[in-house]
């Protein structure tokens, strides 16, 4: 019988039950156990939900991040809480929010957290040291199994595998992460006998490092880590996902356990080959449902491939989705308002259980046995592809239409720059933010009561425009030169767009961990992008008609509004983003015969749509920019596009963020200054760049000497006559009482600065 099985469900539950428990423990309303019961119940209610599965995952479930308890469970937590460890949760917590060390005081600083490979779902990097050693504390994990075998199934944990987990971690002293692999793998050695001893039979290790480029040495790993592992009386299940095995397809095939388990989602390519390579003993298990995605799993075209591996695999090949399903959302049931056609299409996590057991009768019983649903899903695959949404020929004639000229301003950067020095007149040294001012409690109020009608729109723009008004008197008083509106009307920077563009949908209860409580709930793209109207022109004039100095429009470029949502899967994803890009040109353009002078295209996700193998980069950055550029190119030289991006990892991009042209690009850099401006050094941006100077995450105002020597420091890479003096992100997170006084600082230093080059040429003079 060909087995069903996942790699992971969603933690948080079908109402975000885990996102609201944590944030009562956070506050002090309800305890430990409280919300450890909490973990125990949810997780009953998952494996319920899986019923009909042959094995139910354990060990996927973790109440802050999956990394994190995995690491503590090795008893491999830094240095700063290793006292804490028969406090395990405390430390855990800790790590994962910063703190004070509940015995000496000392302030603990919060692990790092990054990009969980190429999904929005963020991890705590472990950290290694000479000092770190492995000693397993693995009883909650235990107390796990035995809770998911009194479901009546089988059970298969899940863990990290070893050489995954410390390609993930960091070495604060310089050690080399391999060094400490003989260790982890005696500690992994007992945890897998800890297992059989408790009855399981499977144990399911991911080692997705296997779908990105790996060297030697970690290769090398790789083949030590499972020789070592092949004694265990478990069976190992090797899982790789989110790509294509590439050239690890031959380690991947051969290294010894007693399954495989890869992504045949994103890596079908690798089925075929693969069948070729494997040992006559071993499973294959086949990811052939997308677990990245809400689609609905075409039936018949995944059964033509699929039944002839059958055929040849027999009970040797198992069926699962392509990854955790951790990146989607929960259930599908709780849309009932979504447009029948497109719900018809989903499948979020719950569906994709049943579609994994439709999957499996029609290979053992014959497809006839699936009739019914085989014709439903068809039925609905060709609703969808006629769907009056998906297929605009307006949309599609005018793409076509476009020619390379629409990506190019009409003049070079320095000629751009001379005139819009001319037409804006600001000093050397300007001063300006990212966008966004305080999400207040009474901006957000007023949402709530135009969402759920208790105020009109009249009364809703109104209390806009007072927060607008707000902004621009505060921002006229601090002495800033480029102000913006503050962008009070946005609830998010992608869904606001997405709001106002056709082609998406919304969901109400679609939330994805994003980390820890934080959920995010990605609009879906489902049709071709059309802009029914102008979006931002009315905020933007109406801040304009308050002020002398110039207003910035502030919008979402195509790359970021790609990359943060469900897209759609009936064609590239390069083609969906030149529509978003046609879609928000119009919107540039509109600006610009509106007056408006300086226009901001955000594309703080641009870096995260990167494949995870550098040989991919360069086609995809292609795309990503060229989108860009189509967006940006439609204004006169005289008009300044300014493009901003979250992250300071750019060196091993700075060509494709230059390509993109902007006239000034505004970066995150205030965490790591120094990197940056080694990026700069060796790279010369041509273009114009404001450093961010301080980091707008901590509630810390900064001291004005402090940016004064940062961009002293920065001049030193880049052309003082070139650069901007800016935060280094939005500023929505924060409070009035932090923005005012750390932007008066901000200021400050921009005058001294000025004050020490009054001799010298006025910004861009010299360009
Ligand atoms: N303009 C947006 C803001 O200021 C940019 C947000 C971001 O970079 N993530 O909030
Ligand atoms: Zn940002």
């Amino acid at each position: 019988m060909t087995i069903i099985h996942i790699s992971g469900f969603p933690r948080i539950g079908r109402q975000r039950e885990l996102k609201f428990a944590l944030e009562a423990f956070w506050r002090g309303e309800i305890s430990l156990t409280a919300l450890e019961n909490r973990g125990h119940d949810l997780r009953d209610e998952h494996w319920r939900m899986q019923q009909g599965l042959d094995w139910l995952p354990v060990g996927d479930f973790a109440l802050y991040d999956g990394v994190l308890e995995h690491t503590r469970r090795l008893g491999a937590l830094p240095a700063r809480v290793r006292d804490l460890a028969d406090r395990p949760r405390e430390a855990e917590f800790l790590l994962a929010r910063g703190g004070q060390h509940p015995e000496t005081g000392a302030a603990i600083e919060a692990a790092e957290m990054t990009k969980w490979f190429d999904t929005n779902y963020h991890y705590l990097v472990p950290e290694l040291d000479r000092h770190t050693i492995f000693s397993l504390q693995i009883d909650d994990l235990l107390g796990q199994i035995r809770q998911a075998q009194t479901h009546q199934a089988q059970v298969k944990p899940v863990l990290i595998g070893p050489v995954t987990w410390l390609w993930l971690a960091k070495s604060v002293d310089g050690t080399h992460r391999l060094e400490h692999l003989p260790a982890l793998l005696a500690a992994y050695g007992q945890w897998l006998e800890a297992m059989a001893d408790a009855g399981v039979h499977w144990v399911q290790l991911d080692e997705p490092i296997l779908a990105t480029d790996l060297d030697d040495e970690w290769q090398h790993a790789l083949r030590v880590a499972y020789h070592q592992l092949r004694s265990s009386r478990c069976r190992i299940l090797l899982a790789t996902y989110f790509g294509h095995l590439g050239l690890n397809r031959y380690l991947a095939a051969t290294l010894p356990t007693a399954g495989l388990h890869i992504d045949a989602v994103r890596g079908r390519a690798d089925v075929e080959p693969l069948l070729g390579l494997l040992p006559a003993h071993k499973v294959l298990s086949l990811g052939v449902i997308d677990g990245r995605n809400v689609w609905r799993t075409p039936l018949a075209p995944t059964l033509d491939w699929l039944e002839p591996v059958h055929q040849r695999l027999g009970d040797r090949l198992w069926l699962a989705p392509s990854c955790s399903l951790l990146h989607v959302p929960v259930d599908l049931e709780l849309e009932p308002e979504l447009d029948a056609t497109l719900r018809h299409n989903l499948a979020f996590a719950r569906q994709k259980l049943a579609e994994l057991q439709t999957l499996r009768t029609a290979l053992v019983a014959g497809r006839h046995a699936i009739e019914p649903d085989l014709a439903d899903n068809a039925r609905h695959l060709r609703a969808r592809q006629s769907h009056p949404d998906v297929h605009d020929h307006n949309v599609r004639n005018r793409l076509r239409a476009v020619t390379p000229a629409w990506e190019h301003r009409a003049s070079a950067w320095p000629e751009r720059a001379a005139l819009q020095a001319r037409r804006l007149r600001l000093p050397s040294w300007p001063t300006t933010t990212i966008g966004s001012f305080p999400q207040t409690a009474d901006i957000r109020e007023s949402r709530r009561q135009f969402r759920a009608g208790e105020i009109d729109r009249d009364a809703y723009d109104a209390a806009m425009r007072q927060a607008i008004a707000h902004c621009i008197d505060v921002q006229e008083a601090l002495g800033l030169d480029v102000l913006v509106h503050g962008e009070a009307e946005r609830n998010d920077m992608v869904e606001y767009f997405a709001e106002h563009l056709e082609g998406f949908a919304f969901t109400r209860h679609g939330w994805v961990q994003s980390y820890g409580s934080r959920c995010v709930k990605p609009p879906i793209l489902y049709g071709d992008i059309r802009r029914p109207h102008a979006i931002t022109r009315r905020w933007v004039n109406y801040a304009q008609s308050l002020t002398a100095r110039p207003v910035k429009g502030m919008l979402t470029g195509p790359v970021t509004l790609l990359n943060w949502s469900f897209v759609r899967d009936d064609q590239p994803r390069r083609d969906t983003c030149r529509q978003l890009a046609l879609a928000i040109r119009d919107e540039v353009v509109d600006l610009e015969q509106a007056g408006v002078a300086i226009i901001q295209i955000d594309e703080a996700a641009l870096r995260e749509g990167l494949p995870l193998r550098r040989s991919e980069w360069d086609e995809h950055l292609d795309w990503a920019v060229s989108a860009f550029r189509l967006t940006a190119s439609g204004v006169s030289d005289a008009t300044q596009i300014h493009t901003h991006m979250c992250y300071s990892d750019f060196h091993d991009i700075l060509p494709a963020i230059a390509a993109m042209d902007a006239d000034v690009i505004t970066i995150e850099t205030a965490r790591s200054h120094r990197e940056l401006l080694r990026a700069f050094r060796d790279f010369a941006y041509p273009n114009a760049i404001g450093p961010g100077v301080y980091d707008i995450h901590s509630p810390r105002i900064p001291e004005a000497d402090d940016i004064v020597a940062l961009l002293r420091e920065a001049a030193r890479a880049i052309p003082a006559e070139r650069l901007w003096v800016n935060p280094d992100c939005g500023l929505k997170t924060r409070r009035w009482e932090e923005v005012e006084p750390a932007l008066r600082q901000m200021v400050s230093a921009a005058h001294t600065l000025r004050a020490e080059n009054k001799t010298e040429h006025d910004q861009y003079t010299t360009a």
